[in-house]
């Protein structure tokens, strides 16, 4: 077999494929394509630059690529999460931390964290499971 370089093959399909419908593609229709290579077992593919849904995982290990967009857990759900541990973070993003659910008091939520208990204002911290 020869190796001929990724230009001259895509010269020689698209001659093939001019040749089969007539139609010469030119250089403006043909698909982007970019590598994109897995973090997780480091399998390179290419993907289509224009296509509008990726798949969301690796074709060789599976592995999700993009991390969903986490979603904090509803306040009407916090009243369910007694002596569960939940992350709090501020609406700033500047503080972090676990704690455990204790009970909503009003428009806040009582924790337990290793400050001792601490009521979170709903309106100032956000919950999450992980
Ligand atoms: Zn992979």
């Amino acid at each position: 077999m020869k190796l001929v370089s990724e230009e001259a093959f895509g010269e020689e399909n698209r001659k093939k494929a001019a040749a089969l419908t007539g139609y010469e593609a030119s250089d403006d229709d043909r698909p982007e394509y970019r590598t994109y290579t897995c973090p997780h077992c480091h399998h390179a593919w290419l993907e289509d630059r224009d296509a509008s849904d990726y798949p969301n995982y690796c074709p060789a290990c599976g592995e999700a690529l993009r991390p969903e967009p986490r979603e904090p857990i509803p306040a009407r759900w916090l009243d369910k999460l007694h002596g569960l541990p939940v992350l709090a973070e501020s609406e700033d993003g500047g503080e972090r931390f676990w704690a455990i659910v204790d009970q909503r008091v009003e428009d806040a939520v009582l924790v337990l964290c290793l400050d001792g208990e601490r009521i979170l204002p709903l309106d100032e911290y956000r919950f999450y499971r992980d």
